[in-house]
């Protein structure tokens, strides 16, 4: 199987790390020296590490969302935070994009089953309406996804964290 990974609350806990760096902001942007006072690695979902670990690194792949409000640097802030991470050590690729992701995991799409994971329930439909045969999964990791979201949707899971992803891929075989 291959994988394709969110970064901002998939592996990365954002909202503690945006209230611990209010006060590192210059005009609603983080400073680059930020880093120096926070350790990305602290932001790491406990369960990040033991998932990716387990996996082919060959087989994993980052896609992540660069914000607007982070203006000209964003592409800048978002690759060092990953890097500072340790998570790209161990995936084979990291693409920074913007807008919805189901057409770059569309043209990702080959022979292999894809399995794609995400925080954002918006995301997951994008996934699920370009390539309907990937696998999306929703991380729900505080339980906020609304009862009917799957509804009915073939290869479409809600988890609650990273280690739930292998039982739900046993059902592929
Ligand atoms: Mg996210």
């Amino acid at each position: 199987m291959q994988y394709i990974l969110d970064v901002d609350r998939t592996l990365f806990d954002t909202d503690r790390f945006k209230q611990d760096s209010e006060s590192y902001k210059r005009d609603g942007v983080w400073e680059s020296g930020i880093w120096n006072q926070l350790n990305p690695k602290d932001y790491l979902y406990d369960d990040v590490i033991p998932f990716l670990t387990s996996l082919d690194k060959e087989s994993v792949g980052i896609l992540t969302v660069i914000r607007d409000y982070l203006g000209d640097k964003g592409v800048e802030f978002q690759k060092g935070k990953v890097e500072l991470t340790g998570v790209s050590e161990l995936v084979s690729w990291c693409e920074y994009m913007k807008g919805e992701k189901g057409e770059y995991v569309a043209e990702r799409c080959g022979e292999e089953q894809m399995v794609f994971i995400d925080d954002e329930p918006g995301q997951i439909d994008s996934v699920h309406e370009h390539c309907p045969e990937v696998i999306s999964i929703l991380l729900d990791r505080k339980g906020k996804a609304a009862d009917d979201f799957v509804a009915g949707r073939s290869n479409i899971h809600i988890v609650r964290e990273l280690s739930e992803v292998s039982a739900i891929l046993e059902q592929y075989g």
